[in-house]
């Protein structure tokens, strides 16, 4: 069935991430969850006009630098950090049947597939093993909410595990109880 402009417009398009994998790596330390970040998260949550503000300064930060859709829990450091939720189907774990073999998009073939993005991005910086790790499929409840609110919280601890699924840790993500 033929789709119209309006609506065809509304999909997810990959997004190339704007600051290279390595940058991305580095940056991410800043948000590391400690005594600091958990009191502000509890804080955000409790005030909810502080909590908007913070949410929707996330928002306006990451979708200028990922793309990002506000799913609320975030992979991007399990895809060095090329968002997932751009791909037009919202794969979580790699990508469709239809990638073309010069790797572009199925569904927008003017660019690039964003998890042939992903993988480019992962062996240029050493982290390709990420990829293979598997992603609990997206809670839509909680769209919407402020991912790294959600990352301090604890909330995140299970987005992946390893093909045997066992839960997996990645080298920069800590425990939530590691003191600060
Ligand atoms: S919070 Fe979700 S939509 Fe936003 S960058 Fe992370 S994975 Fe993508």
């Amino acid at each position: 069935m033929p789709v119209d402009t309006a609506t065809r417009a509304a999909w997810p398009r990959p997004f190339p991430p704007r600051l290279s994998a390595r940058v991305n790596y580095l940056l991410h330390h800043a948000l590391t969850p400690n005594r600091v970040t958990r009191a502000l998260a509890r804080f955000l949550e409790r005030h909810e006009r502080a909590g908007w503000a913070f949410t929707a300064t996330e928002k306006a930060v990451k979708e200028r630098a990922f793309g990002c859709r506000m799913c609320g829990q975030c992979a991007l450091p399990a895809t060095a950090y090329a968002c997932p939720q751009t791909c037009p189907k919202q794969l979580r774990n790699g990508p469709c049947g239809g990638v073309s073999a010069d790797g572009a998009c199925e569904v927008f073939p003017e660019q690039r597939c964003v998890w042939v993005i992903a993988y480019e991005r992962a062996e240029e910086a050493g982290h390709t093993a990420d990829l293979s790790l598997l992603q609990r499929p997206v809670d839509h409840r909680l769209t919407g909410s402020s991912s790294w609110v959600n990352y301090w919280q604890g909330r995140d601890d299970d987005l992946w595990a390893d093909p045997a699924g066992v839960r997996t840790r990645l080298p920069i993500w800590p425990t939530s109880g590691a003191a600060a």
